[in-house]
């Protein structure tokens, strides 16, 4: 059986990056840049105060404190009348460019005004509460890079540096099938023999947050055609997600319909526990994932293997998890020959994290989802006694 290791190996060499779009900046949150970021303008544009005050030459505060004429009067979105010469001062606030002749600013809480003249105090430094021109970004700097995610620091400075729109990777289109003649499908009350389909909407969900597109193809019965038929729905798609029907069973047919549809399948089963049967192929310019029925099994092999596909399609070059380390805070069991990912809550303490079961790590038990932080990548026939170290992959913030 294949290692995860081997098989996100073989997954990860059949991903295309796919190809670029442009998109505007107020649409851009969590899109991968795909474009090298060189500022065509310096941040800011002139040196400028960052108080409400008094511009002043620093020179003549050196013999103490000292009164100044106040010459003139300078808001943000204006610009200096005049320049300010020795003896002078001129009302200043905050983000209006510095006149020329001044180069301090002596916040208005240190001054005493008194109509046309001010009284600073003295040895004020050069350059006090003056922003200089370009200190954020001078022209020519390179920002951002290509594969950066833009959140909204990376949106705002784009905005600052009027680049929009900005060019980014397209978003994989990821269509989504379940199988099984027991499934009901939300909405539906689930009838005698039936249960509801979880699948679908979990895998929905994995998608969006891994950057990609879910198209919901619905629910197809344990029947070839009906998969099939259901498949070619699929047809526009980048990547094809179903998810039961790929064990031994005799009412397991997602393999064949896939292969009759005319994809190749390059890999079924990896010594892992959930999860064991998955199977991935191509088919055309897509990819095909199969995926486990079991719920809990779906999710796990979606984080470890369609995860990673659809970060590299959308441009990522760093594709697996950060992963930690915890101490077992209560034994860790993984009874069986195949590694376990098994579902843990962490807590941080004083002496680093703690990772404990959420309980009973049945493959249909969802619930335990819910539960946890992270999963706990344990070798076969290995219990992690107290206090030992396992690794964890993060599941999201705790
Ligand atoms: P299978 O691989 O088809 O034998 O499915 C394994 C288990 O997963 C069975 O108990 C199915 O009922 C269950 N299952 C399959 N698809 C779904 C789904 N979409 N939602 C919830 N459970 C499912
Ligand atoms: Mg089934």
């Amino acid at each position: 059986m294949l290692t995860v290791e081997d098989a996100l190996e073989q997954i990860l060499a059949r991903t295309p990056v796919l190809e670029t779009e442009t998109v505007d900046v107020t649409r851009a949150l969590g899109r991968v840049l795909a474009e090298p970021i060189v500022s065509a303008r310096e941040i800011p544009p002139w040196a400028n105060s960052s108080m409400d005050g008094y511009a002043i030459r620093a020179a003549d505060t050196r013999g103490g404190a000292t009164r100044l004429r106040v010459v003139g009067r300078i808001a943000a979105g204006a610009l200096p009348s005049r320049a300010v010469g020795a003896g002078e001062a001129m009302r200043i606030f905050t983000g209006a460019p510095l006149p020329d002749g001044a180069d301090a600013v002596v916040p208005q809480e240190d001054v005493e005004a008194d109509g046309e003249v001010v009284r600073v105090p003295g040895n004020i430094a050069e350059a006090a509460y003056v922003r200089p021109r370009g200190e954020d970004v001078r022209k020519g700097d390179h920002v951002l890079s290509p594969g950066q995610r833009l959140g909204p620091a990376e949106i705002g400075l784009l905005a600052t540096l009027g680049h929009s729109p900005v060019r980014v990777h397209r978003q994989p289109r990821v269509a989504i099938l379940s199988t099984g003649n027991e499934l009901a499908d939300l909405g539906v009350e689930p009838g005698p023999g039936q249960i509801p389909n979880t699948n679908t909407y979990s895998l929905m969900a994995q998608v969006t947050e891994a950057g990609g597109i879910p198209v919901n193809l619905g629910i197809a019965p344990d029947r070839l055609e009906a998969i099939e038929e259901r498949l070619r729905w699929g047809e526009d798609a980048d990547v094809v997600l179903s998810s039961a029907g790929v064990s031994v069973g005799e009412l397991d047919l997602v393999r064949e319909a896939l292969t009759r549809s005319g994809a190749e399948l390059h890999l079924w089963r990896v010594s892992m526990r959930p999860g064991k049967p998955i199977t991935f192929g191509s088919w055309d310019e897509r990819l095909v994932f199969g995926l486990p029925g079991n719920p809990v099994s779906a999710m796990v092999t979606f984080e470890l293997f369609v995860r990673p596909a659809l970060l590299r399609m959308g441009g990522r070059p760093t594709v697996e998890r950060p992963r930690l380390v915890a101490r077992a805070r209560a034994p860790i069991p993984n009874p069986g020959s195949r590694r376990g990912y098994l579902r843990v809550r962490l807590a941080r303490r004083d002496q680093g994290l703690e990772a404990e079961l959420t309980g009973d790590q049945g493959s249909a038990i969802l619930r335990s989802m819910t539960l946890a932080d992270g999963l706990a990548v344990v070798p076969g026939d290995t219990t992690v006694a107290v206090g030992e170290c396992v690794d964890i992959i993060p599941l999201r913030e705790f």
